[in-house]
């Protein structure tokens, strides 16, 4: 039992019987920082040995102002580990062209490995036609098309950073995956459907919830993996959650300019694991997109 924890030290090396004492255990955070920094430490060793440093482009049309937050983020932690990045703007007037002809530009651009289109998008601009846009080979995000057609086919593709930074957690703290009852809430393309494929590409018995889902608490209750993807704060709480299972809370809401995930994290971290927000699946996004242009480098 790995992640047992048990507050008195001495009772550690006393029979097991105490063990079985609630009162006793205490159910680990799951902490995103702590496995996003674990990545990002493997990735600044692997890149300080590489003879060229990977590249990443970055584009941002206009001046959504959480937009300029992520995308900082995203240069920072890139900085960071010994990743260029080249930030190319365009104006909140950007025509539809002009977007498509930069991504054209970079998908032929021997010196980038790999970019990205920020979303969200003016809406002169449909982000669809933009993300067919971009070749597979280049798409670290994950997000285009073909990228996901290879991903549900089982072909190598890069995967969305956000669901494989929750794999990544998971696997960060040795839950083991295969033959576990996951439950998903949230269907969207970005998190709950490509991360329910790759669960069950490690053999998990998925289950995929949503706003039309009728009796959310039994498939909750039922969930040995519990990842909550909807941003709706406090939607999960303590009563839905299995004793012991493990809960990663994807959704980000700001209320009252604090970020909130969408499960009771106070509450439900005295009966079961569960990462927080923040500091859980945030760090984790960053860190799988800059080991997504690691990989694109390496080829
Ligand atoms: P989204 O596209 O709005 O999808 C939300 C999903 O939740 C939909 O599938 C929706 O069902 C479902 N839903 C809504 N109300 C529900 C309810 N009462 N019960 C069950 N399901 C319900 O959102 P998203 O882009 O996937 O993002 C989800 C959350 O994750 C947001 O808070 C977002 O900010 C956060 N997020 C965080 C990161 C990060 O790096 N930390 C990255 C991406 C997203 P329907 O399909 O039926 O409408």
């Amino acid at each position: 039992m790995p992640f047992l924890l048990v507050r008195d030290t001495a009772l550690k090396k006393a029979s097991l019987k105490p063990l079985l004492d609630r009162s006793l255990i205490m159910y680990n955070v799951l902490s995103g920082r702590e496995a996003a920094k674990a990545v990002l430490e493997r990735i600044e060793e692997k890149v300080s040995k590489m003879k060229t440093k990977p590249h990443l482009a970055i584009v941002l049309v206009g001046n959504d102002p959480a937009s300029e937050i992520y995308v900082k983020k995203k240069i920072d932690r890139a900085a960071k580990v010994g990743v260029k990045t080249t930030l190319k703007r365009l104006s909140e007037t950007a025509t539809e062209g002009a977007v498509l002809s930069l991504v054209d530009e970079l998908n032929n651009d021997g010196d980038v490995d790999g970019f990205i289109v920020q979303a969200p998008l003016p809406k002169q601009i449909d982000y669809n036609k933009v993300l067919e846009a971009i070749k597979p080979e280049k798409d670290v995000d994950g997000w285009t098309p073909a990228s996901m057609g290879k991903m549900v086919s089982g072909v190598k593709t890069f995967k969305p950073a956000t669901p494989l930074g929750v794999m990544k957690i998971l696997e960060h703290y040795n839950v083991e995956i295969s033959g576990k009852n996951v439950t998903v809430i949230g269907r969207s393309n970005v998190v709950g459907k490509p991360l329910a494929l790759m669960l069950l590409e490690k053999n998990a018995t998925v289950t995929v919830c949503h706003s039309k889902t009728k009796n959310l608490v039994e498939h909750t209750r039922n969930a040995d993996i519990l990842v909550v993807a909807v941003g709706k704060p406090g939607l999960v709480t303590a009563d839905m959650v299995k004793e012991g299972a493990y809960v990663i809370d994807v959704g980000t809401t700001r209320v009252d300019d604090k970020l909130r995930g969408d499960v009771d994290f106070d509450n439900v971290i005295k009966k079961a694991h569960c990462s927080p927000v923040p500091g859980g699946v945030g760090p984790m996004t960053v860190a799988m997109l800059i080991s997504n242009v690691v990989e694109a480098h390496e080829g």
